[in-house]
């Protein structure tokens, strides 16, 4: 079992808490700033549960792709500010390196202290255990709310976690990992899942895991080309994995008929925001698909709203150029509509939990999962690191 906040004694100690707040960042002005900050939010319960307990939260995250070494444009200086904002409590951010007298002599002033960019320090994703071991001396327990980053063996999401005396699952994690596993062990029938996004290579696993367990599976996105064109199907010019042919072959086969595929298509004449398109049941050779069409919509609308779980990965189509997003809003609001008759139902991955949120659904869905690669290894069985190593 994996220990949770309860589980703790908080009371006068430094609480080392991983955090995702690898948020977007807005540049364009003098100084940087938050431009979303689902992922700063989604952490303020575990950082209040942790400070109403007399607890002294130490925060960690990683920011971008900085590559083991200090770059100015992704400092955490504008998220301590944004995070100062929206908690209502004086936040401290410490720079490395970190002696631990210096950093609590911080919560002097601050309710709260953030350390720097993890990712900074090259030992953060080696896994490095002097840099884990630098970490832990901060302090006396760990909590990793940090679902986002939880399939990487990191310093700051699994090497600490063997240092210190306390640890724990966040609030955040504790609700994404009873999430998941509900879906695993007890969902309820009929159980829909929508795949989607540009590569089958990318979902093997999880359509692998999910087929047993749902009663239909609907394809979307790119990747339904691959399986089309595995069935013999003229595609023209849309986004096939020739190496994947021969797997989505075996798995329709093994499907029994529970894979859908898109009936009809938005094809394109080219990749391009301006380009011509219509909606055809056969793609001309000359043409690519960048969203389904009408009647897949429909059909799959249908299926959603009388589904009693649904777990989607993945968008239709195109979604970032709006004239390609149809399919996918389409999807996004029929997923909300069985929400509302009473279906659990479940939305993971970056570009997913983006349509989503930009067509207005966020709250209206029953889990939307901070975790994009972490939601389909969980779903895939396998076991993530970060969530491990607090057992
Ligand atoms: P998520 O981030 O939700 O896991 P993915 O990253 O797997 O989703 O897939 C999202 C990407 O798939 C988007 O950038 C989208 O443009 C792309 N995509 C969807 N349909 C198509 C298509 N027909 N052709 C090319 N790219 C597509
Ligand atoms: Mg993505």
């Amino acid at each position: 079992m994996t220990r949770t906040l309860d589980d703790l004694q908080l009371r006068d100690q430094y609480v080392l808490v991983r955090v995702d707040f690898n948020v977007p960042l807005n540049t364009s002005g003098e100084r940087a700033s938050v431009a979303d900050d689902t992922r700063i939010r989604a952490a303020l319960p575990t950082i209040r549960y942790i400070l109403g307990k007399g607890g002294r939260p130490i925060l960690l995250s990683h920011l971008g792709r900085p590559g083991g070494k200090t770059v100015e444009a992704l400092r955490l200086a504008p998220i301590a500010s944004h995070l100062h904002k929206v908690l209502d409590r004086p936040v401290a951010l410490a720079v490395p390196p970190y002696v631990p007298d210096a950093v609590h002599e911080l919560f002097r002033e601050a309710d709260v202290v953030i350390l720097e960019n993890t990712r900074f320090d090259a030992r953060e994703e080696k896994n490095d255990a002097t840099l884990a071991q630098e970490f832990a001396e901060l302090g006396s327990v760990y909590v990793n709310d940090a679902f986002g980053a939880a399939h990487r063996a990191h310093a700051s999401t699994e090497g600490i976690a063997h240092l210190v005396p306390q640890k724990a699952a966040g609030l955040l994690m504790a609700r994404e990992i009873d999430v998941l596993k509900q879906l695993l062990d007890s969902s309820q029938q009929p159980f829909v899942a929508i795949v989607g996004g540009a590569k089958v290579s990318d979902k093997i696993g999880v359509i692998e895991s999910l087929l047993p367990r749902v009663d239909a599976l609907l394809v979307g996105g790119a990747m339904a080309y691959t399986f089309l064109k595995a069935q013999g199907k003229e595609v023209g010019r849309s986004l096939v994995e020739v190496d994947r042919l021969e797997t989505a072959r075996d798995l329709l086969d093994r499907a029994d008929g529970k894979i859908q595929l898109p009936v009809d298509h938005l094809a394109a004449t080219a990749f391009d925001a301006d380009a011509e398109s219509g909606v055809v049941t056969d793609i001309p050779p000359d043409r690519l698909g960048v969203d389904i069409g009408p009647a897949t919509a429909e059909q799959y609308a249908h299926r959603i709203r009388s589904a009693a779980t649904v777990v989607w990965n993945g968008p239709m189509g195109v979604f970032e150029m709006p004239r390609f997003a149809k399919g996918t809003l389409a999807i996004a609001k029929a997923v909300a509509e069985a929400t509302e008759s009473g279906a659990f139902t479940v939305v993971g991955g970056g570009d997913s939990v983006a349509a989503i949120s930009e067509a207005g659904f966020e709250n209206d869905i029953s889990h939307v999962s901070t975790g994009g690669g972490a939601m389909l290894e969980f779903l895939e069985g396998i076991t993530l690191p970060g969530i491990a190593a607090l057992r």
